[in-house]
């Protein structure tokens, strides 16, 4: 009688393992390479119980594994330490430690960072990519900055529209960060910080070229912030990289080389999202439906994007109004009236909806299909 209840016990936690190792596959996010660069996947900005996280170190970790993330950055406020009491930890490098101990590079990629939690202007910043977090402590932020350009950091402007700060959430360039600019102490903005999204920040990063980041801010758990068993996703920087390497990140950010994934939306310069869509969106056949004078054009996308594409020609749809969707890692036919037979090529541009190359304005692609 133990014996078959035990098998029983077993037979259920299998199955319940089985379970979850689908659903840990489905939440993974997924974005194909692009033409001469590795898409690398980021989280630049984290907290836990070493700042104002609810989390020991080692779940970042763990989630980061889970969301197959390449790399993460451990960002603890510098300033800003409520569970110093319960937790006193002498050195600022120990969240850094721990998460980096707990995997090899090639797993997962863990990235030095401090944030510096100053209020408006310059507000708060991640410096990535520091030697000493020790060595940022200072009550002058200039002396700040200019310890983390030492250190040879990557150093990013945190959620300029947050309403704490800045109350009508319009992120606005100040004399300060003109200056940091200037000082080469200042390389890029989150355009996306947690839920939000920031059409001036977006502009002030074309204006000023600088790198263009999105990123989670997580404090509690990913899967509490995130709905991710529903489909979503926490925000991350897509980093196109020559190699899957800390250097190569670096390297990518420092030239501008990104794109953000902020609620099943692309958010990025032309000449990085362009490539993105093309890697990810594929024309796999074309052909006139039997003896009509239908076009058959089947797409296959191998991306995480549920992507909402607008034909912009002149010519109708006969299954979908103008708008139609192409949902991740799913093969679609859509089907032109051409009216007559059209021999040699179609170039059909199409708007891809949800993406963002400037304010107010989405991606477009320009397909050149050969008609059999
Ligand atoms: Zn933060």
């Amino acid at each position: 009688m133990k014996i078959s209840v035990t098998i029983l016990m077993l037979m259920v936690s299998v199955s319940s393992i089985g379970q979850s190792l689908e659903a840990i596959e489905a939440r993974k996010i997924v974005f194909p390479n692009v033409t001469g660069y590795h898409t690398i996947i980021c989280d630049l900005h984290q907290h836990t119980v070493f700042s104002d996280g609810a989390v020991w170190p080692s779940v970042r970790v763990m989630e980061a594994q889970r969301d197959g993330l390449d790399a993460i950055a451990v960002t603890e406020h510098l300033e800003y330490q409520p569970h110093k009491d319960d937790i006193p930890h002498p050195d600022r490098n120990r969240a850094f430690e721990i998460e980096s101990s707990m995997v090899q590079a090639e797993e997962l990629i863990v990235i030095p960072g401090s944030e510096i939690t100053r209020s408006m202007p310059p507000g708060h910043a991640n410096a990535i990519f520091i030697k000493d977090a020790n060595k940022l402590l200072s009550d002058d932020y200039m002396e700040v900055y200019a310890e983390a350009k030492k250190q040879g950091a990557f150093i990013f402007w945190n959620h300029p529209d947050w309403t704490d700060q800045a109350p009508d959430g319009i992120a606005r360039l100040t004399e300060i960060h003109r200056d940091l600019i200037d000082q080469q102490m200042l390389h890029g903005i989150e355009v996306v910080n947690m839920y939000t999204f920031s059409e001036e920040a977006l502009s002030i990063c074309l204006q000023e070229n600088l790198t263009i980041l999105g990123t989670s801010d997580v404090h509690g758990l990913i899967d509490w912030e995130y709905p991710v068993w529903f489909g979503g996703h926490r925000p991350v920087t897509l980093v196109f990289a020559e190699k899957r390497s800390m250097s190569s990140i670096k390297d990518a950010l420092f030239a501008g080389r990104t794109a953000v994934w902020f609620n099943n939306t692309l958010i990025g310069r032309v000449e990085h999202l362009k490539p993105l869509l093309e890697a990810s969106v594929k024309v796999t056949n074309v052909a006139y439906a039997g003896n009509t004078n239908v076009l058959e054009v089947s797409f296959s996308n191998v991306s995480d994007a549920n992507f909402t594409m607008k034909n912009t020609s002149s010519y109708s749809l006969q299954r979908n109004s103008n708008i139609f969707e192409l949902p991740a890692h799913t093969e679609t036919t859509i089907r032109i009236k051409t009216i007559t037979r059209l021999e040699g090529a179609l170039n059909w541009k199409l708007e891809v909806l949800n993406t963002v190359v400037k304010p107010q304005t989405p991606a477009t692609i320009e397909l050149n299909l050969a008609i059999p």
